[in-house]
C-alpha cells in the first residue's frame, strides 16, 4: 500500500519547512477542519468538574509530601552560613541559576546524554505554556493564551520542544538499554540505582507529549487549534486522525486534554515520590550550595549552626560530626532529596573503580532511604508518640549511621574509609551534592567520638599529635634535603625580611621523603638559579594537618594548624611557594578559616612563569615520551591544570601524551584523604590501575606535581616491574625534576639565592639521611 503523501519523507520536510518560518505567514499548511458537531461528547463543565478535580487531588497528594519533605529537611541541622553566603553573593546564586541550571553546565559536559537532558528540560519549560492552553481548554474549546496564543511561532516552538522531548527520551530509552547493570554490572553508572522508577518516569515523559499532540492534532480537525500555522507536528498527528471524522475528534480532543492533565498531574505526584523531585528541588540545591563548588576546603565542624570551639565544646551536648542522619545540616537534608540516581560520581569514583564498596552515589543513596525511613521518628512531637510508632520505625531508628552488617549499620566502614578525597563525585554531581562534606562529617564522628578508624591510621595520628609529620621523624630532620646543595637555603628565624620573596613550604614528604626531596631539591634548584629569593622554616615547619583534617580528627587539625599559623605569621609571612597540593590546598584554603591568610602559589604554577618570563630557560633536550598524572588536590581542587604541563611543554624534546583521564577527570593515585596512611585491603590497588592507564600511552617518564602522587605511583611503577610489565628505565618524577634537567645553570658564579633570611642558612653538615636512608612508603602490601 502506498503511503498517504502527507506521510512521506518530502511531505513531513515541507510541513516542517513551512512550520520553520519559510512560509510561516503566508501560507496556512494545515487540513481544512471537519464540519460542525451537533453536540459535545463531554459537556464544558464536566471538563472543568474533572480537570478541577484531578488537580484538586494531585495538589493536595504533591502539597502533602512536599511538606512533610520540608519538615524533614528542617530536622537537619541550621546552616546559617549558606544564608550567609548567598545574602553576601547574590550575584553569584543568580550566575550559577543560569549556568548550572537553566545553561546544564555540568549536564552537558557528557555530551549524549548532556544534550538529551538539554532538550527534556527546556521542552519542560516550554511546554508549561501547553499547560496553561490545556488547562484553558477545560473552560473553552477556543481557548487561546491571550496576547501570544495565536502566534504561529509560538505554536512551532511548542511543536518543537515537543519532538525534543520525544528525542531527548529516545536518547535516554538508548543510554539505559547500553548501560543495563544486569548486564554491566559494577560498570554500569546505573548499578544501585532505581531503574524502575526511571523507566516509569521516561514512560510518564512520553505520555505528557503523546496526550499533548494527541489532542492537539484532534482540535485541528475539529478547528479549536489556535495556531493557525507552526505547530507542525500537531498537524502530523492532524493528519493522522482526519479520516476518523468530526464527532471521533472531538471526542479524541477532550479525552486527551482531560488524558493530558491527568498524565501531568499523576506525573507531578510521582515526582514528589521519586529520584525526580530533582525537577523541584535541584535549583534551590544549587542556590545553596557552597562556591565555587565544595571542593579544596573542608567547612569547619559546628553544632547547631555554630563553629565548634573546642576548648569549650561538649561532646554530650555539642554535635561532634555526623553521628546520626539528622546531625546533616538541612543542606545535607536536600542533598539526599536532590539526588537523581545518574551515576556520574560513581562512574568516575576510583574507589568503585577499583572494587571497593564505597559508591558515592549508593552513600546518598542510604543515607536518603535511612533518613525517609526514620522520618515518622524524627517528625513526632513527643516520646509518647515515638512510643506508638511501629517496631519497624523505632528499629531504624535504632541503627548506627556508621557500623558492619552485624550491627545493622547504615553506612559500612569499609565505605566510608574508602574515599580518597579525590573530588571527583563533587566534579561530576550535576546538582551539586556535596559527598566529600558528607564523608568527613561522618568519619570526624567516629574519629573523635566513636574512636573508630583503621588502626594503621593511629600511628600516623600520634606522630603528627608528638612528633608533627605523620612519619614520626620529628623536626630534626626536616632540612636533611638541603644536603649535598651547592647553595645555601636561608632558614627563617623572626620576621622575614623584605629581601626574600618567597618562604618555600617544603610539607613533611617533601622534606623526609626520599623520593620527594629529590623533588625538593629540584624545585630549590630552580628558584636559586633563577634568582627568586626564598627561606624555608625548617624544624619550625609542622605537617600543615590535612591528614588528620581529611581523616576526621579535627582536633589534631585545629592544633597543628593553629601552631603554623602562629609561626607564619611571627615570620610575617606574605607569599609562600608550597611543593604538596595538599599543603598548598591546606595553607590556601583552609587556614584563612583560622585567620591565617596568605598568598600561596605551588611550585608548578612559580615555575611555569618563571619560564615564561625568561627567568628560567629549558635547553638541554629531554627526549622523552611523558604523560602527566593530574594529582587530585591541585588539579580538580585548585584548577592548576596548566602550568604543569606548560612547563612540560617549554622543555625540549619532550613529548607529552595525556591519559584517557587528566586534568577534571584526572584518576586519583589513592593517597589523599589520608588514605595514604591506610591499608587497602579490598579490590585493586587504586595506584595499579591509574599506572595500568600511565603504561597504556607507553611513556619513558611518568611526571606529576606532588609528592603523594609520587610515592604512590612510584610503589606501582615498581610492583610493575617486578613482574615485568613496565621497562626497568622508567621513572616517576616531579615536573620540577624534569624542568631541572633541562635548565642548565647561568654561567659564572651561582645566582644568589636571595640573600639571608632572618636566621642561618641550613647547616650542610653530613647527611642523617642520604641516599642510605630507608625510603617512607605509605601503608599497603606493595610498600
Ligand atoms: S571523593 Fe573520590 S573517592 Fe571519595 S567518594 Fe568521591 S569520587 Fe569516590
Ligand atoms: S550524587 Fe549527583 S552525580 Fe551522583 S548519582 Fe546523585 S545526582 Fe548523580
Amino acid at each position: 500500500m502506498l503511503a498517504p503523501a502527507w506521510l512521506s519523507a518530502p511531505g513531513i520536510a515541507k510541513i516542517v519547512s513551512r512550520a520553520a518560518g519559510a512560509t510561516l505567514a503566508a501560507a496556512p499548511c494545515r487540513q481544512a477542519p471537519l464540519g460542525p458537531t451537533p453536540h459535545r461528547e463531554v459537556p464544558v463543565a464536566l471538563r472543568i468538574i474533572i480537570g478541577l478535580a484531578l488537580t484538586a487531588v494531585a495538589a493536595a497528594v504533591a502539597g502533602r509530601r512536599l511538606w512533610w519533605l520540608y519538615r524533614l529537611a528542617m530536622t537537619g541541622q541550621p546552616a546559617p552560613e549558606r544564608i550567609e553566603a548567598l545574602r553576601e553573593h547574590p550575584g553569584a546564586g543568580a550566575q550559577t541559576q543560569v549556568t548550572e541550571v537553566l545553561g546544564q553546565r555540568k549536564l552537558l559536559k557528557w555530551t549524549v546524554p548532556g544534550v538529551a537532558h538539554f532538550l527534556v528540560f527546556w521542552g519542560f519549560i516550554v511546554l508549561f505554556l501547553t499547560i496553561i492552553e490545556a488547562y484553558g481548554d477545560l473552560f473553552s474549546t477556543t481557548f487561546a493564551i491571550p496576547g501570544i496564543g495565536t502566534w504561529a511561532w509560538i505554536g512551532f516552538g511548542e511543536d518543537l520542544f515537543a519532538v525534543a522531548v520525544l528525542a531527548g527520551i529516545a536518547a535516554f530509552t538508548v543510554i539505559r538499554l547500553r548501560s543495563d547493570p544486569r548486564r554491566e554490572g559494577r560498570k554500569s553508572r546505573f548499578a544501585g540505582s532505581h531503574t524502575g522508577a526511571a523507566w516509569l518516569v521516561l514512560l510518564g515523559i512520553f505520555l505528557v507529549v503523546a496526550t499533548l499532540l494527541l489532542y492537539r492534532g484532534a482540535q485541528i480537525n475539529t478547528g479549536d487549534f489556535p495556531y493557525p500555522r507552526g505547530a507542525f507536528a500537531s498537524q502530523v498527528v492532524g493528519h493522522w486522525l482526519h479520516p476518523l471524522g468530526r464527532g471521533a475528534n472531538s471526542g479524541i480532543e477532550t479525552a486527551f486534554v482531560l488524558a493530558q492533565l491527568a498524565v501531568i498531574l499523576g506525573f507531578g505526584v510521582f515526582v514528589t515520590y521519586s529520584k525526580h523531585l530533582h525537577i523541584a528541588i535541584a535549583p534551590l540545591n544549587v542556590l545553596f550550595s557552597r562556591r565555587p563548588d565544595s571542593l579544596r576546603a573542608l567547612q569547619p565542624m559546628r553544632s547547631n549552626g555554630k563553629v565548634l570551639d573546642f576548648e569549650e565544646a561538649d561532646p554530650d551536648t555539642d554535635i561532634f560530626g555526623i553521628g546520626k542522619v539528622e546531625d546533616l545540616s538541612w543542606k545535607g537534608m536536600l542533598d539526599l532529596a536532590t539526588c537523581t540516581e545518574c551515576g556520574r560520581c560513581q562512574s568516575q569514583c576510583p574507589a568503585w573503580a577499583t572494587g571497593k564498596p564505597l559508591s558515592p552515589k549508593m552513600l546518598i543513596l542510604d543515607l536518603r532511604d535511612h533518613a525517609f525511613a526514620k522520618a515518622p521518628y524524627l517528625l513526632a512531637d513527643s516520646d509518647a508518640a515515638r512510643d506508638r510508632l511501629p517496631q519497624a520505625v523505632k528499629d531504624e531508628a535504632e541503627r548506627p549511621l556508621v557500623g558492619d552488617s552485624a550491627s545493622h549499620g547504615v553506612i559500612d566502614p569499609d565505605v566510608l574509609w574508602s574515599c580518597t578525597n579525590c573530588g571527583a563525585c563533587v566534579e561530576e554531581c550535576p546538582v551539586d551534592i556535596e559527598h566529600i562534606d558528607h564523608i568527613t562529617g561522618m568519619r570526624r564522628h567516629q574519629v573523635l567520638i566513636e574512636s573508630a578508624f583503621p588502626a594503621e591510621a593511629s600511628s600516623m595520628l600520634k606522630n603528627l599529635e608528638n612528633k608533627g609529620d605523620p612519619w614520626g621523624m620529628g623536626e630534626s630532620r626536616r632540612l636533611e634535603w638541603t644536603q649535598g646543595l651547592d647553595f645555601e637555603v636561608p632558614v627563617v628565624d623572626g620576621p622575614i625580611g623584605d629581601d626574600v620573596e618567597y618562604l618555600f613550604w617544603v610539607g613533611c614528604a617533601g622534606a623526609l621523603e626520599d623520593r620527594a626531596r629529590k623533588a625538593t631539591r629540584a624545585i630549590a634548584q630552580l628558584l636559586h638559579t633563577a634568582g627568586v629569593s626564598f627561606a624555608v622554616l625548617g624544624p619550625a615547619e609542622a605537617c600543615t594537618g590535612d591528614p588528620a583534617r581529611r581523616m576526621g580528627n579535627e582536633f589534631v587539625y585545629s592544633m597543628l594548624a593553629q601552631q603554623n599559623i602562629e609561626t607564619l605569621n611571627g615570620a610575617s609571612a606574605r607569599k609562600i611557594v608550597a611543593s604538596c597540593p595538599h599543603c598548598f590546598n591546606t595553607i590556601a584554603n583552609e587556614y584563612p578559616q583560622l585567620g591565617g591568610n596568605y598568598e600561596v602559589v605551588h611550585h608548578t604554577q612559580l615555575l611555569a612563569r618563571l619560564v615564561a618570563d625568561g627567568r628560567l630557560t629549558p635547553v638541554t633536550p629531554v627526549q622523552e615520551k611523558i604523560t602527566y598524572h593530574d594529582p587530585c588536590f591541585l588539579g580538580r581542587h585548585n584548577r592548576v591544570f596548566t602550568a604543569p604541563r606548560e612547563i612540560m611543554e617549554q622543555v625540549p624534546g619532550v613529548q607529552s601524551q595525556e591519559m584517557h583521564r587528566c586534568k577534571e577527570r584526572g584518576f586519583c593515585c589513592g593517597a589523599g584523604g589520608a588514605r595514604m596512611w591506610m591499608e587497602e585491603r579490598i579490590g585493586k590497588r587504586i595506584n595499579t590501575e591509574r599506572i595500568e592507564e600511565a603504561l597504556s600511552t607507553d611513556p619513558d617518564t611518568i611526571s606529576t606535581g606532588c609528592p603523594y602522587c609520587l610515592v604512590m605511583l612510584g610503589d606501582a611503577v615498581s610492583a610493575k616491574k617486578a613482574s615485568g610489565e613496565a621497562k626497568e628505565s622508567l621513572e616517576v618524577v616531579d615536573v620540577a625534576q624534569l624542568l631541572a634537567r633541562s635548565v642548565q645553570p647561568p654561567p659564572g658564579p651561582p645566582a644568589a639565592s636571595g640573600g639571608p633570611a632572618s636566621g642561618g642558612p641550613a647547616s650542610g653538615g653530613p647527611a642523617s639521611g642520604g641516599p642510605d636512608q630507608p625510603e617512607l612508603t605509605p601503608a599497603g602490601p606493595e610498600s
